[in-house]
């Protein structure tokens, strides 16, 4: 496979109003298609005559910065709506509409959409290639380390080349896709010290390796947390949840993966072991953009500590999703405690409706002290969707997919309450 290394730019411009593509190296005109597949952006070119047809370019680099995600979104966000119509369209062409006229944040220079905050990496495809590429990866080297001391060596020596490999169902079908291209896999499936589910003074550990099948039948789970069983039954499909792990769901920084929102939901904190040692990273503070997290590449994330919940406590998540085995259209997380007739704490999170899973800090706050009255949990569902932030994408338009968190949240909501109350 040849590569290219001219590393193009999507710029949001100009003085003029209009949106135009650049690419630094070589000088080829181009003109792209953006589809949203699973949450990622996947930027289809085609481009002029030396690089050949139907090269494929991913975007492979989306800086976190809220300003960059917004104006990236602004930009594109009526275009993705249309993109995800024609989502199984063949690669192909598409003119980029120009932004509303008097809009002002297409008014000028969109100087926070820098060159760094969108860079796309281009690869040409033989016809071969092109053929198969939808099913075979690229070439790796595999790495099977026996200690997570000997991962992290692999990890610092080969830096952002190497990519962890737990479950692999969600990087397999990304470098299938030809969306993540590591040109060295390290298989975290022969260290034995990450399996297993412990307690310890008050912290349930998970290890990272266990899997969504081993989640759902852990007993001390059942006990201690059972709206882990809960969601993990709602993930994949059994087939998925054999292999896909805890460690792998919760570190991909996917806003459409469930264990995320969940785990801010419990105030979990999540281990990342380096070259310098183990550091704790709480959930609620881990995800700063789609696929960013605050993991180094040189980290591998080997634990998820969980405070214990109180005996009794209730608990809750509800997922709406188009089929059995989908990703949420949204989905939202529910812990609470009662004494008496009122909530004595409460934790909302939700799933898919943002660039990151969201922890719900103001509709906690606004539940904690009440009665669940009707005009309490209004309120309470209204300051959720207030964060809300979802793309327009083949599982509805923005706006349903914000009213469907408030809904799944009320009705996580009332189902907690009644466990607790029981
Ligand atoms: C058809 C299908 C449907 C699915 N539906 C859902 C769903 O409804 N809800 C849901 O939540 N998920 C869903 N998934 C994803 C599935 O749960 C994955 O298994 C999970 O997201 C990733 O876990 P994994 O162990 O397979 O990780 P991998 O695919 O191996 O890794 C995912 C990413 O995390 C990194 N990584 C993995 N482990 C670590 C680690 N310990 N430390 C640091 N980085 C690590 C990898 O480098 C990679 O970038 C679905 C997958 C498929 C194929």
């Amino acid at each position: 496979m040849q590569y290219f290394d001219c590393t193009p730019v999507i710029r949001a411009s100009c003085t003029n109003g209009a949106l135009c593509s650049r690419k630094t190296r070589p000088k080829a005109a181009l003109r792209s298609k953006f589809i949203f597949f699973n949450n990622l952006l996947v930027v289809s070119l085609r481009v002029a005559s030396h690089i050949p047809r139907n090269a494929s370019v991913f975007l492979s680099h989306f800086v976190a910065s809220n300003s960059a995600t917004d104006v990236f979104r602004q930009v594109f966000g009526a275009w993705l709506l249309e993109c995800a119509v024609h989502r199984s369209a063949p690669l192909g062409t598409y003119d980029i509409p120009p932004p509303h006229d008097g809009d002002a944040r297409f008014s000028r220079s969109n100087d926070s959409l820098r060159e760094s905050d969108v860079r796309l990496s281009v690869r040409s495809i033989s016809g071969r290639q092109r053929e198969e590429k939808d099913v075979i990866p690229g070439e790796f080297t595999y790495h099977r380390p026996s200690s997570v001391a000997e991962a992290v060596a692999i990890l610092v020596s080969h830096g952002d080349e190497a990519r962890p490999l737990s479950g692999g169902h969600s990087l397999i079908p990304m470098m299938k896709l030809r969306m993540a291209a590591p040109e060295h896999l390290v298989d975290l499936g022969g260290i034995a010290d990450l399996k297993g589910i412990s307690e310890d003074g008050g912290t349930i550990t998970i290890r990272a390796m266990t899997t969504q099948h081993e989640l759902i039948g852990s007993d001390l789970l059942a006990e201690k947390l059972p709206i882990i069983k809960e969601t993990s039954l709602l993930i994949a499909d059994p087939q998925i949840r054999y292999v896909g792990t805890l460690g792998g769901n919760v570190a991909n920084g996917d806003p459409g993966n469930d264990m995320p929102a969940l785990m801010q939901c419990l105030n979990a904190s999540y281990v990342l072991t380096g070259p310098d040692g183990d550091r704790e990273v709480a959930a609620r503070d881990f995800y700063e953009a789609a696929y960013f997290t605050a993991l180094a590449p040189e980290e591998i994330l080997t634990a998820v500590k969980i405070p214990t919940p109180p005996a009794g406590h209730g608990y809750a998540y509800e997922k709406l999703k188009r089929k059995v085995g989908d990703y949420a259209t949204a989905a939202a997380a529910v812990l609470l405690t009662m004494n008496g007739g009122s909530v004595a704490s409460a934790s909302v999170a939700l799933t898919n409706v943002a660039d990151t899973p969201l922890y719900a800090a103001d509709a906690s706050n606004i539940l904690t002290g009440s009665t669940l009255d009707d005009a309490t949990v209004a309120s309470a569902v209204a300051a959720a969707e207030a964060i809300t932030d979802p793309a327009s994408d083949g599982r509805g338009p923005a706006e349903y997919r914000t009213k469907m968190a408030g809904i799944m949240m009320q009705r996580a909501l009332a189902r907690a309450a009644d466990r607790a109350r029981s």
